[in-house]
């Protein structure tokens, strides 16, 4: 079941009619987290205004496409999903489709111009007007609404309603945009520079969630690392590493994850106030990217792959039992087989718990995207193939390590495969799946009694 969260203060925010009552949305969502929980904020004030959410097309009185622009074909998939709405529209011309997200801020004219039947284009931080642009086009007809680019001035996700997908999970935006300039990232170019939420605004929001049910909270942010160095509390900036203690500190919450870090800005600090915030779990997703110094030069990582190494050291010293995975990409412009060499020889001795693992595809208007020296497509494959099968057996081994071993799991909810099996996630957030029926959000100890190279199985303990 979705739950709303909203933020909204009698007598601070003006509180509209609900005048879509009764009407359906259906929201189809591409690309990262930052886009998933857009969709939640936007599904939040549709149904404020009285929608409800369907799983089909056909069914629905508004599609809203929240897009991304992370692959090089994400544009053709977007315009060939356009085209197939477009009898859709033809057959109901009172439906609206809207198109959101990252590709919308890009691709502003060219929406309209390429699929007519599109009725709102908004901007990665035009979330919020989601229901003045309908108002809009009931009157007006079409429009685009999309933030310049020129002229941050960001709303930030304080005081938006949120549609969630679960009941006891939930994420926190803390930071939007990213000023850092990775060769291959469009986000700097579609989502501004970064701008942190004041602590106070997500500390209410964490107490607020809690007072629903929420159990664990994902803080969110392109460089949590980097959270709060915009901001300035009567004279002192605050730091991630203090935001994660105050958060561990609201009654209630159980759980606190983060995602993601930049191994350039990550410090000691931060680990220390991982492993002493008792509910901040033993887990993090550290994006290596590249094994080869020459590579991360070109990427404008900021970090060699030593000191990469040795930080991930001092976390796994100081955060007993800590889980890590990674992002790495394969095939970036000029990548040699020795530079290559290096990524396995870095993937080997980090031993991340897992990987997610992609070939280079360019993005139009990032600096990458323009890079001459581009790796053979037959090469990239060979060597991409090399890297699952590396990492696969290092997952399968770090998955084995488990067996025996006793941990606190909450429950997700039944497994697709098996009704009468939950899956569930350790605190290191690898799959458990446990036999018999549970209550979502609930926790309680297992024993890992088997794994598979993608999951755990454990038994209660009793
Ligand atoms: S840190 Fe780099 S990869 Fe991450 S959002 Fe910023 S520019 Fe993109």
């Amino acid at each position: 079941m979705l739950q709303t969260t909203s933020l909204d203060m009698p007598g601070v925010r003006e509180v509209r009619q609900r005048t879509r009552e009764g009407q359906r949305y259906y929201i189809r969502t591409f690309g990262c987290q930052m886009n998933a929980h857009d969709s939640e904020r936007i599904a939040g004030l549709l149904e404020r205004d009285g929608m409800t959410p369907t799983e089909t097309v056909e069914d629905a009185d508004l599609i809203v496409l929240n897009t991304c622009t992370i692959r090089e074909n994400a544009d053709t998939k977007l315009f060939g999903y356009l085209g197939s709405l477009k009898r859709h529209k033809l057959a109901n011309p009172s439906l609206r489709i809207a198109v959101g997200g990252c590709s919308a801020q890009k691709q502003r004219e060219l929406i309209h111009e390429r699929a007519e039947w599109v009725d709102i284009v908004f901007g990665t931080h035009n979330t919020h007007r989601i229901v003045d642009l309908l108002d809009h086009v009931d009157e007006w007809g079409p429009v685009t609404e999309i933030w310049d680019e020129t002229k941050p001035e960001t709303i930030l996700p304080s005081g938006l309603p949120v549609q969630r997908e679960s009941e006891h999970s939930a994420w926190v935006t803390i930071t939007v945009g990213c000023n850092n300039s990775c060769t291959f990232c469009i986000v700097p170019i579609v989502r501004g520079p970064e701008i942190s939420r004041r602590p106070g605004d997500v500390i209410r929001e964490v107490e607020l969630l809690v007072s629903e049910g929420v159990k664990e909270v994902t803080l969110l942010g392109q460089n949590v690392n980097s959270y709060g160095r915009d901001l300035d509390l009567n004279g002192r900036k605050p730091l991630f590493a203090d935001l994660l203690r105050r958060v561990g500190q609201v009654a209630g919450v159980e759980r606190i994850r983060y995602t993601s870090p930049h191994p350039k800005d990550f410090r000691e600090d931060v680990a220390l106030a991982m492993a002493e915030t008792d509910a901040v779990c033993e887990q993090i997703h550290f994006p290596l990217q590249s094994g080869s110094d020459r590579v991360l030069a070109a990427m404008h990582r900021g970090y060699t792959a030593r000191r990469f190494l040795e930080k991930l050291e001092m976390m796994r010293s100081i955060v007993p039992g800590l889980a890590a995975s990674t992002d790495v990409i394969v095939g970036f412009p000029g990548e040699s087989d020795e530079d290559f060499e290096r990524t396995l020889e870095v993937m080997e001795q980090a031993r991340f718990d897992n990987a997610f693992m992609f070939q280079f595809s360019p993005r139009p208007g990032t600096p990458a995207a323009t890079m001459s020296d581009r790796v053979p497509g037959e090469v990239v494959q060979e060597r991409f193939d090399r890297l699952v099968q590396l990492q696969n057996g290092i997952t399968y081994e770090r998955n084995l390590e488990q067996v025996g071993g006793t941990f606190e799991v909450m429950v997700e909810g039944p497994s697709k495969r098996d009704p009468e099996t939950a899956t569930t996630r350790t605190r290191g957030a690898r799959i458990v799946h446990v036999a018999g029926v549970w209550e979502p959000g609930i926790s309680f100890p297992v024993v890992i009694t088997r794994a598979a190279p993608h999951y755990l199985v454990g038994s209660p303990v009793s």
